[in-house]
């Protein structure tokens, strides 16, 4: 039997609507300011699709483009200026940034109650202590989906894979206050296909296509793939297709629930940013 296709982009829509109900309701204006440093077509769609996504359940967005050329002082200096701004809430650097520029330099600069991504230090901190804090957006939207398929996760066993700091170790942190039994494998990880087969949630966010084989998952295990690969299409030459992390066609004869790629992890990532803007719009004015 197949698995059960997690939605999603229908989930995200339940959330943005009920943020935009809160919204017209509190009578609230969240604003959230987006910094994109150069031409990285990803990044520019990214964007794009952020900053529609906050003006359609009614937040002020802007977006700051700024040249690849740019120098880090300027850049800090437009931080500086958002964070001064009363009317910014919420700031999102998108990334990667140039290799010109102090990535950890910029985040550690906007103010940790405006830092929608969940990146600076002082968030990242709060949440490996477990205390209140802007979390991380697709880490977030991940434990969401997860909760949403399984209600409580205590006690599951559950293998992410990547152990960076936007993605892989914030999920572990997320399943660990969930009571989950945590396992991160990495590039130097031994025998990951077995580390997979005894796990009961894969959270798959090690950046290859498809490196997450269909028949290492195990039988009615539940499967997050974070990955979004854009790669040439076999079947249309030419042209170029979106695939995730996990070989999708495999796993899900295995998996008793699977995210797809696209319309699984993605539309939670942007949805959770909506949250976090206007969870920090509602902090910035009382
Ligand atoms: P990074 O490249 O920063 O991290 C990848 C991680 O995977 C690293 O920890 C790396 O290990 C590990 N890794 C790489 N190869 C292997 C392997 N063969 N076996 C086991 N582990 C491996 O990627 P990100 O965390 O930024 O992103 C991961 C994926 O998620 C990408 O596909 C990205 O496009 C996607 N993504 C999707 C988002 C969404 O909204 N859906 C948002 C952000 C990212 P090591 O540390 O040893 O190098």
């Amino acid at each position: 039997m197949g698995a059960f296709i997690i939605d999603g982009a229908a989930l995200a829509k339940n959330i943005r609507q009920k943020i935009a109900e809160e919204i017209k309701l509190a009578k609230l204006q969240p604003g959230l300011a987006v910094v994109l440093v150069g031409e990285d077509p990803a990044s520019q769609v990214y964007v794009r699709n952020k900053g529609a996504a906050a003006t359609e359940v009614g937040m002020q967005s802007w977006t700051h483009r700024l040249a690849q050329t740019v120098t880090q002082a300027e850049v800090l200096a437009l931080i500086g200026k958002l964070n001064q701004d009363k009317a910014v809430h919420g700031i999102l650097v998108q990334l990667p940034l140039p290799k010109t520029i102090d990535a950890q330099a910029v985040i550690a600069a906007i103010d940790p109650a405006k830092d929608v991504d969940g990146l600076h230090p002082v968030n990242v901190g709060l949440l490996n202590l477990g205390l209140p804090s802007l979390q991380p957006c697709t880490p977030q939207g991940c434990l969401i989906l997860l909760h949403e398929v399984l209600g409580n996760l205590a006690g599951r066993k559950a293998l992410v894979i990547g152990r960076s700091g936007i993605v892989g170790e914030p999920v572990a942190q997320l399943l660990l206050q969930s009571d989950c039994t945590v396992t991160i494998a990495h590039s130097r990880t031994r025998n990951l296909p077995d580390e997979c087969r005894a796990a009961d949630i894969v959270v798959a966010a090690l950046g290859r296509p498809e490196g997450v084989k269909g028949d290492w998952i195990k039988p009615g295990a539940v499967v997050i793939d974070v990955g979004i690969n854009r790669i040439n299409d076999p079947q249309r030459p030419g042209k170029t297709r979106l695939v995730g992390d996990v070989e999708f066609s495999r796993a899900s004869h295995l998996a008793s629930a699977i995210t797809p790629v696209p319309g699984g992890v993605g539309p939670m990532t942007i949805a959770c940013l909506l949250k976090n803007t206007l969870q920090a719009a509602k902090t910035q004015m009382t």
